[in-house]
């Protein structure tokens, strides 16, 4: 795990992280990407981006809000920042995502899931939680495999 920095996050003390949120980055290389999580102009940002190699970087902290999910709402929760870990895979959203980023994916969502005890119904995409505006990580992403690792409901 390599750690970057960006300016792009909320600091915070102490809070309840539930959800873990999927997203692809919708850029043509991992280096474009990561330069856009630390722009302070764009003000987006993740928890952790995981390369086509299945390299994880970090670029906020777990318990600091990360900017990824925007307007957001899954049953009563709105503004899922607030509560959930943002993943970003490095993928331009029209390609198959390489076996090594999935295993490296679901690593870390079985270390995240046990450590905040997150359910399985609330590891979800952005598509889920902002119908409409984000279709990512699109169809191309293997929730079956996610499924098959008992890591979410969705398949
Ligand atoms: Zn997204």
């Amino acid at each position: 795990m390599f750690k970057l920095k960006t300016p792009n996050y909320n600091f915070c003390k102490n809070r309840k992280i539930e959800y873990i949120i999927i997203h692809y980055t919708d850029m043509k290389t991992l280096g474009s990407a990561i330069k856009r999580l630390q722009s302070k102009v764009v003000k987006v940002s993740c928890h952790y981006i995981i390369s086509k190699k299945g390299t994880i970087y970090q670029l906020v902290k777990e318990n600091d809000i990360a900017w990824h999910a925007g307007i957001s709402k899954w049953g009563k929760d709105v503004n899922l920042n607030d509560k959930s870990i943002g993943i970003e895979l490095d993928n331009n959203g029209n390609e198959d995502y390489p076996i090594k980023q999935i295993k490296s994916l679901i690593k870390l969502i079985k270390n995240i899931k046990k450590r905040h005890k997150i359910s399985k119904n609330k590891v979800l995409g952005h598509s889920h939680i902002a119908p409409g505006r984000k279709i990512d990580p699109g169809p191309k992403f293997p929730w079956k495999m996610l499924f098959n690792e008992n890591l979410s409901n969705l398949y």
